[in-house]
């Protein structure tokens, strides 16, 4: 594989020591989603990521298409997948969406972000904070306002994130170039592939991202993504994978604000978490705007993110408690769960309530208007 980040001397300017208004470390869905919001706020906005913006995805890139337009990167989609298909080892049942999700493009989605943003980008490995500094490869960067959007280590906040032994999910998937994979972002949920997860299939235009997920982070997952891969014919080839959380956890620590994987907003069972990391990155940028703006101070700014991002732990609770409950669902039961649900007018009601949990109408607040959580 190419490495594209540059090493040693070739990277670009990071003074030791310097100062910035805020400083973003993690430059993925939440970090460019936080920067895009400080746009045009006048203030020195400093982003920090190991890689280059989009050089490293890790995730099948499947987000609802009405939140990729209304972030402005409606551009980096490969295809839409107007269906839904779940099979169980009974049966396959196949639903249209209300909305549709559109597979996209790792890189141009964050060059689309990036662009919409008026941050500086330097390459540094964060190693932690101590108060207002943080601590990088580089030496040290201070700024009164910090954001961790380093996903699920969560790496300025303390304790560390340590897998196995964290509420955390592993999910391994492979990349053949295959034209197969249809018009559905497609389900597998088989206990002979992962006991406690699920597997997927995403087609993305002439490119399938086939993978497993096992809630049980002691589980590993290469041999139920083989499998798949086996069961639908395509190569297991360019693999990638990650953990990712499955619990919420604090938004802010000490003067630290946490977005994205980093706070735990992977939606539990579904294990959705771009658009999440969009919608609270949206949110948190937002809190930090009337503090640059002189609105609010840093303290008001850190009470009224916790409380939005509390707002939401009901809503994670209960997703949570099904991501307990529906593994442990005989598979017939389960299959005839998804077979009722068939009616068109109960999978718009069930596909419409989960998109309003995270709803793209946040990301585009009338003009003037102050934006509210949507109500869980
Ligand atoms: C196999 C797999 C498939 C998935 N598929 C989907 C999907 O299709 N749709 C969906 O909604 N969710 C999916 N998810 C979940 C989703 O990928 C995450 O929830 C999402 O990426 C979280 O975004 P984030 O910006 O918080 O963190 P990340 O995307 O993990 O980004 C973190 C950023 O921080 C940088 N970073 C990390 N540590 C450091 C450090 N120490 N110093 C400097 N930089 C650092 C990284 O380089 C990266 O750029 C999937 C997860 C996995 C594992």
């Amino acid at each position: 594989m190419r490495r594209e980040t540059a090493r040693g001397t070739d990277r670009p300017p990071f003074t030791p020591g310097e100062r910035a208004d805020v400083v973003i470390c993690g430059a993925s869905f939440a970090g460019l989603a936080v920067a895009r919001e400080l746009a045009g706020a006048g203030a020195d906005v400093l982003l920090l990521d190991r890689y280059d913006v989009g050089e490293r995805a890790t995730s099948a890139c499947a987000a609802p298409t009405p939140w990729l337009h209304a972030m402005g990167v409606g551009a980096s989609i490969r295809q839409e997948l107007p269906y839904m298909a779940f099979t169980t080892p009974h049966g396959t049942v196949r639903y249209r969406l209300p909305w549709s999700w559109s597979s996209f493009d790792y890189r141009s989605l964050c060059e689309l972000l990036h662009a919409q943003a008026d941050a500086r980008f330097a390459h540094a490995v964060v190693h932690g904070r101590t108060g207002d500094t943080v601590h990088t490869d580089r030496g040290d960067v201070t700024a009164p306002l910090l954001v961790d959007a380093c996903g699920w280590r969560r790496v300025l906040a303390d304790p560390h994130v340590q897998p196995p032994d964290a509420p955390i999910s592993r999910g391994l998937e492979v990349h053949p170039h295959d034209r197969g994979g249809g018009d559905a972002l497609h389900v597998w949920v088989d206990r002979g592939l992962t006991r406690r997860g699920y597997g997927w299939s995403v087609p993305a235009d002439g490119e399938r991202r086939v993978g497993t997920l096992s809630y049980d982070p002691t589980k590993h997952v290469k041999e139920p993504t083989n499998e798949l891969a086996r069961r639908l014919a395509v190569d297991a080839v360019r693999y990638q994978g990650n953990w990712f959380p499955h619990r919420l956890r604090e938004a802010t620590e000490g003067s630290a604000f946490c977005v994205g994987d980093s706070a735990g907003h992977c939606f539990p069972l579904s294990g959705e978490g771009i658009r999440t990391a969009f919608y609270f990155g949206l949110a948190c940028g937002r809190e930090l705007r009337a503090v640059l703006e002189g609105r609010q101070d840093r303290a008001a700014a850190l009470r009224a993110y916790a409380a939005f991002h509390e707002a939401h732990r009901p809503a994670f609770t209960r997703a949570l408690r099904l991501q307990r409950l529906i593994p442990a669902l005989p598979p017939r039961v389960l299959t005839a769960v998804l077979h009722g649900l068939r009616p068109q007018g109960l999978v718009d009601r069930a596909f419409g309530w989960y998109l309003d949990q995270a709803s793209p109408a946040f990301a585009t607040p009338a003009r003037g208007a102050t934006p509210v959580a949507v109500s869980l």
